[in-house]
């Protein structure tokens, strides 16, 4: 089915700007950009006026099913209504960092296929963790490096895109966040794992002494890393480290969770120390031009769309020093960089996929215009529609 937007505001992705554009797609691609006179060979017209197009967001950490660890049935179903929810916020490729019994590669693969539409997936499946630590729930519990060799190798033979492991606490769970829980063994087993099946790492960081070990050995991507400073920001660009700050999780959580018990009050306290550290995190990343793409931890609570987490995380970026075309590039461009994905989407160009987000007015005047998603195109399919 074709589709043409006419008369809209365009962004690329690639540093280019039209102010009243055209754009022609289909199932197989991005077919014209520019001044387009052929309505006739278009099946739906949109009328594009006050409105932006741009490449679809990319969210680098999501937990499509939740932390939901029932029986296998369950977490498909959350796994598959979560992912498709992510279309609201504009969302047409994902990578999912942690779902139980690997639901988001057996996902992946039917979006893949056409069994199923969807956003794009990279997937993670179960993320490696120590018994009683964080997201034990979801993950493969290894207490010993053995153990967590051949975690890492049964998730690369079942043909994860990512590992993806737990070296610290977190704000949801008992105690600190900034316990440490992997033993740094147990990390550099998981990293040399990565290497021998060309598998890229990413881990969920809260502490300084191992966001640092995390990164000189070799780690692809820091999540959350709170604990961040100048010399380890210097670091991360030096080797080409990855940083998925997920600023929002903390501040949707401090906001919106309203605590009726002891434990709760615990979380609230934890989400709101933890938002401060991410702020100044985000700040030295920023100024430092540690690469970084745009991740909202979306699965943890009051993250999903309705709390527009994902244009909540651009508006902190904003805030913290990024330049409105640096944050569109960070949630579009970066992103495919970062799964590999560049080749196929994260720009609009003739030719490559048509993953597509139309917004009501302009994100580069004001970032919270990319709350307004109005349509998302998955591989040229319209998948959601805020009429
Ligand atoms: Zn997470």
């Amino acid at each position: 089915m074709k589709t043409l937007i006419r008369n809209a505001k365009i962004i690329d992705s690639l540093g280019n700007v039209i102010e009243d554009g055209d754009i022609l797609f289909d199932e197989t691609g991005i077919l014209e950009i520019g001044r387009i006179n052929e309505e006739s060979t278009a099946d739906r017209i949109i009328d594009g006026s006050g409105k932006t197009v741009l490449p679809g967001f990319i969210d680098c950490h999501v937990h499509p099913a939740e932390l939901c660890a029932e029986d296998e049935i369950t977490v498909a179903y959350h796994a598959y209504r979560g992912t498709m929810a992510l279309t609201r916020s504009g969302i047409t490729t994902l990578r999912s960092v942690g779902t139980k019994y690997n639901a988001d590669v057996r996902l992946r693969d039917m979006i893949e296929s056409g069994q199923a539409d969807g956003p794009r997936i990279k997937a993670a499946g179960e993320p490696i963790c120590i018994t009683c630590g964080h997201c034990e729930e979801i993950g493969m519990p290894c207490d010993t490096v053995g153990e967590t060799l051949k975690a890492a190798r049964t998730l690369c033979r079942k043909r994860v895109d990512w590992l993806k492991m737990m070296p610290t606490a977190g704000v949801l769970g008992v105690g600190p966040s900034t316990e440490i829980q992997l033993s740094k063994e147990q990390i550099e087993a998981v990293i040399s794992v990565g290497r021998a099946f060309a598998t890229p790492t990413c881990a969920h960081l809260m502490n300084y002494e191992a966001l640092e070990f995390c990164v000189e050995a070799g780690l692809t991507c820091v999540e959350h890393g709170y604990d961040m400073d100048e010399r380890i920001a210097r670091r991360m660009v030096e080797l080409g480290t990855w940083y998925i700050p997920t600023a929002t999780v903390t501040l949707n959580e401090s906001t919106y969770i309203k605590p009726t018990n002891k434990h709760e009050e615990e979380l609230v306290e934890k989400a709101a120390a933890a938002q401060q550290k991410v702020r100044n995190a985000l700040k030295i990343a920023i100024r430092e031009g540690v690469k970084m793409a745009v991740g909202t931890d979306t699965g943890c609570p009051f993250t999903d769309p309705e709390h527009y987490a994902y244009a909540t995380e651009l508006y902190l970026y904003n805030i913290s020093g990024m330049e409105p075309m640096d944050i569109l590039k960070a949630a579009t461009i970066r992103g495919a960089e970062l799964l590999g994905i560049d080749s196929e989407t994260g720009t609009l160009e003739v030719g490559k996929c048509a993953d597509i987000v139309v917004l009501d007015g302009d994100p580069l005047a004001d970032v919270g215009a990319c709350r307004n998603v109005r349509y998302t195109f998955c591989r040229g399919k319209l998948l959601y529609h805020n009429a």
